[in-house]
């Protein structure tokens, strides 16, 4: 079984796609992480983030798997053979700045189109990201697209930040964040390849005004009613 949840940045998708995950018991595949983990491996390799074919060199090369433990979904990245934890380090803004970049050249997109597809369907998968329903599992048995206003979605990545206490790292100001989330938003779903949409099979979840709760919840009675054959 596939959920697929996609969804502009800072709708609170990560934190609903984990808690869903763990409700139904489910492994969660992140790709976010995984195009932030080609971000983070270009620069370790000095490769440019506007250089489309290394980029997708780098990407079929790729090694990724997590781990879902408590809040945290962690994830493991090899190089040269070594594996390596980059759970902080890809969650850095500059890093999600260059996931943007990088996930914009199709040659990229389609190297990983495979590695998406043989770790979700490995087991029951919540599979987070911006073009899972519609392009990386068409035929997902669930689709969710989650959404809230640009606002809410900075307010809440600050806070996110807040958290995380990213090492070494100015935090940014709001204004800044806000101003950040629309330069992506206009990216994602602008880019000729995947761009990010709903499908027209999925169900729209504006959680501007839910409770993280109340949208767990909803998500989770999708699966529940799907595995019962509804
Ligand atoms: O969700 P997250 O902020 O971690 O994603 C980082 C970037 O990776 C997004 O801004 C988006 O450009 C890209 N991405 C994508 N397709 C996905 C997941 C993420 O293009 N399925």
């Amino acid at each position: 079984m596939i959920l697929a949840i996609d969804g502009p940045a800072g709708a609170g998708k990560s934190t609903v796609s984990r808690l869903v995950a763990q409700r139904l018991g489910f492994q969660l595949l992140d790709t976010g992480a995984i195009y932030r983990s080609v971000a983070w491996m270009a620069r370790q390799e000095g490769v440019a983030w506007d250089d489309g074919e290394g980029l997708a060199r780098l990407a079929a090369g790729l090694q990724i798997r997590f781990e879902l433990s408590g809040e945290t979904n962690a994830v493991f990245v090899s190089v040269d053979g070594q594996e390596e934890e980059v759970t902080r380090e890809v969650r850095a803004p500059e890093i999600g700045q260059g996931a943007s970049e990088v996930s914009a050249h199709p040659p990229v997109r389609a190297a990983l189109l495979e590695l998406q597809r043989r770790i979700g369907r490995s087991e029951d998968s919540v599979v987070e990201g911006r073009d899972i329903g519609t392009v990386v599992f068409p035929d997902a048995e669930v689709k969710v697209f989650l959404t809230a206003s640009v606002e809410e979605r900075a307010r809440r990545r600050y806070a996110q930040y807040m958290d995380e206490g990213i090492e070494g790292m100015r935090l940014p100001e709001i204004e800044v964040i806000e101003a950040e989330i629309r330069e992506r938003d206009a990216r994602d779903m602008g880019r000729a390849v995947a761009p990010l949409s709903m499908a027209a099979d999925a169900v729209l979840v504006d959680c501007t005004a839910l409770s993280q709760g109340a949208v767990v919840e909803a998500i989770a009675a999708q699966v529940e009613e799907k595995l019962k054959g509804g």
